[in-house]
């Protein structure tokens, strides 16, 4: 067997976890004494000393919560041995008190990607149908089946054809306070850098959502919009011509888009975990976090998001605000959040799910700790409310929950056009607007689902590589992939995940 290993994060931890594949038996010694007294999964907790009932468990040199029992000296900790703590009241906290200095500039670093009108920079060409009702979904696909077939080969600089199918439109109470949010994510979506501004939306007609709701502003409906119920229609197949007619249009015009050489300040790059275990904030998202640092010093934008997994580690970051403005929008999402779970008869404690634990996240407090290493240490510049659309560059908070589906969604909508995903537990999660790059936490996972995994962190546990050469090689990574020189497995599969529009408003 392998030499134990475990890993203590923080000088004043009272706990590590176990890096050995498997775990370690009872008995287990390490070279500097410590003896397991039971067994303890691989990334579970070890007590690295003896811990009072009541006294607080610290991880990343934070209280993960308080001691439910004696904890002696070896023992394993998992999940039912901590208390939750409250979560950090949202009144009293730090507003941009410990702003973080600029990093040195990093120049020099491009990517070839699609320049478009507005100023913004596509990863990929592709031509998104957009809809303004879950009706025409069906519609939608039998159109893409045929674009496929006869329109595509005819433009060979386009990538691919992407419905934005949906859930929401008819049967939604469209004033209430919160459908701002869906409307306006089903808007910014067909924004994407990655479609190049040029939109077209399929409706129905009686839909509460009007199709011309989904244009920005300014933009003519004429030869934009197509809803299947008007009167002019004679049957289907009349209408799927005049479909593949606007998507021919569409397509002759994102043909003579050309990749070009761009800074990497262009880049929107979003970071999000799933499948997270107790690797992910030791492995993955530190060289996550150090590749968001080397995006931003490069002028790039970097969203990191996942309210549920921010909300506990919120007094590490209100701080790092770049003004007090930015910290009070930092707080009014989590405010928000708080209140929409507890509308719902839901705590944050809803997360973390049964795999989470397995992997040995023992609470939301822990999960948290490991999930904002992904925002690395530099300021964070603005905040998004949920579907806003980017508006600067930098490290930017995006609110979103933290399910992969509906963070992934809403990171598209705000305008992303790469996204790293890291993952302990292993999903096989993928977009089609934007290229994602999945990075896995363990050796083993990479290892297993070595066809899935674009990159493996978990070489930083075995002592292999450091938290920045990893985080280097992601960069670089992220760079090729951008300019369409590497194809992420999920593009390389075609597995794609349905979009999953964040929508917290009365369903009718
Ligand atoms: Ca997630």
């Amino acid at each position: 067997m392998d030499a134990p290993r475990r890993i203590q994060l923080h000088a004043d931890d009272n706990v590590a976890i176990v890096v050995n594949a498997g775990g370690l038996p009872a008995g287990t010694e390490f070279e500097d004494g410590l003896v397991l007294t039971e067994r303890v999964p691989q990334g579970h907790k070890v007590a690295l000393e003896d811990i009072a009932a009541g006294a607080p468990v610290i991880r990343y040199g934070e209280m993960i919560g308080a001691a439910d029992r004696d904890l002696p000296r070896g023992s394993w900790i998992d999940e039912f041995k901590i208390r939750v703590p409250a979560p950090p009241a949202l009144d009293a906290l730090p507003l941009a008190t410990r702003v973080p200095q600029p990093l040195p500039p990093l120049e020099g670093f491009s990517f070839d990607g699609y320049r478009n009108a507005d100023g913004t920079v596509g990863t990929r060409n592709v031509l998104g149908i957009s809809t303004s009702v879950q009706c025409v979904a069906g519609t939608v696909d039998v159109v893409v089946r045929l674009i496929r077939e006869r329109l595509l080969p005819k433009y060979p600089n386009v990538d691919d054809v992407v419905g934005l199918n949906h859930l929401y439109g008819c049967g939604v109470a469209i004033n209430a306070p919160a459908a701002v949010i869906p409307i306006r994510s089903l808007q910014n979506l067909a924004l994407n850098p990655n479609f190049g501004g040029e939109i077209m939306v399929i409706g129905l007609g009686c839909e509460k959502l009007l199709p011309e709701r989904l244009l920005p502003q300014g933009v003519n409906g004429d030869g934009s919009v197509l809803r299947m119920q008007d009167e002019r229609f004679q049957g289907f197949e009349a209408m799927i011509e005049e479909i593949l007619v606007m998507a021919d249009n569409r397509l002759a015009q994102l043909n003579t888009r050309k990749r070009q050489t761009c800074p990497a300040s262009d880049l929107v790059v979003g970071t999000q975990c799933g499948g997270s275990d107790s690797f992910s904030g030791v492995t993955a998202n530190p060289a996550v976090g150090f590749c968001s640092d080397l995006l931003v010093r490069a002028g790039a934008t970097v969203m990191f998001s996942e309210v549920t997994e921010v909300r506990d580690a919120v007094h590490l970051l209100t701080p790092r605000c770049a003004t007090p403005d930015v910290a009070r929008a930092l707080i009014r999402e989590m405010d928000w959040y708080d209140r929409y779970l507890q509308s719902g008869g839901a705590d944050r404690a809803a997360n973390p799910s049964p795999g989470n634990k397995t992997g040995g996240l023992a609470n939301v407090v822990e999960k948290a700790m490991g999930s904002i290493a992904k925002s690395g240490t530099t300021a964070i510049v603005d905040v998004l409310a949920p579907g806003e659309r980017v508006r600067r560059r930098g490290l930017i908070f995006a609110a979103t929950p933290a399910s992969d589906f509906v963070c992934g969604t809403m990171q598209v909508a705000s305008g992303i056009t790469l996204q790293v995903f890291t993952t302990g537990r292993g999903t096989p999660y993928g977009l089609s607007m934007v290229p994602v790059i999945k990075m896995a936490t363990r050796k083993e996972l990479s290892a297993r689902w070595h066809d899935l995994i674009d990159i493996d962190a978990g070489r930083i546990a075995s002592g292999e590589k450091t938290v920045e050469e990893v985080g280097w090689e992601l960069f670089q990574l992220i760079l090729d992939t951008a300019s369409g020189r590497v194809r992420p497995w999920s593009d390389r599969w075609g597995l794609y995940n349905a979009l999953a529009v964040f929508n917290p408003a009365p369903v009718t």
